[in-house]
């Protein structure tokens, strides 16, 4: 059957055209944060469908990603483990470079926040081209973490973006077209 909570965080989340630039439709999560509902039924799902799955990472990409997934973490007794833009890390890390439109990114963790064979799911607000989740994956993968899914909120599908994450699963709530 369908989740009835789905329509209802669907129509949480404003859309704002041409922010940050002309011809983004940006997809703003701030609303679904003020709805009390929207916000502890989104996580209520994700923990629903993650806890008892021998789940012991959970990787957030800035910045929305640092929003939902403490919550999720909490709820299924993982840790949390932030995927941050370069140099706001303080102590050694290890980065993955992934392209954008025009030029480069980078993701980057701290060495040692991980271990080989442990379990992770990488959560961010929404997957457009896919290049920071495939990114995240890489990081993850490079240091011996299986990655279980990956998890958003919104899927802007018409960017294929869930072809860039080769065999990680990816599950989302809504879809936006
Ligand atoms: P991508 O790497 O292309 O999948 O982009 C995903 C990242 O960019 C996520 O961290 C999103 O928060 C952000 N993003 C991309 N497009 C949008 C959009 N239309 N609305 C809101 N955030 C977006």
């Amino acid at each position: 059957g369908q989740d009835l909570r789905i329509p209802k965080i669907a129509s949480s989340i404003r859309v704002i055209p041409d922010f940050p630039k002309p011809g983004i439709m940006f997809q703003d999560i701030t609303t679904l944060l003020l709805d009390t509902e929207a916000f502890k039924d989104t996580i209520d799902i994700f923990v629903e469908r993650y806890k008892g799955k021998g789940i012991s990472v959970v990787a957030g990409v800035e910045a929305r990603g640092f929003i939902f997934g403490p919550p999720i973490a909490l709820a299924i007794g993982a840790k949390f483990v932030p995927m941050r833009k370069p140099k706001k890390l303080p102590g050694k890390v290890i980065s993955e470079e992934y392209s954008l439109e025009y030029g480069t990114d980078k993701i980057e963790m701290h060495v040692g926040a991980v271990e080989p064979g442990e379990r992770a799911i990488i959560i961010d607000d929404l997957i457009a081209t896919g290049g920071t989740l495939a990114a995240a994956i890489r990081l993850l993968e490079r240091v011996g973490v299986k990655i279980v899914e990956c998890a958003c909120v919104i899927e802007l599908p018409e960017l294929n973006g869930r072809e860039k994450l080769g065999e990680a699963p990816l599950f989302i709530l809504v879809t936006s077209d």
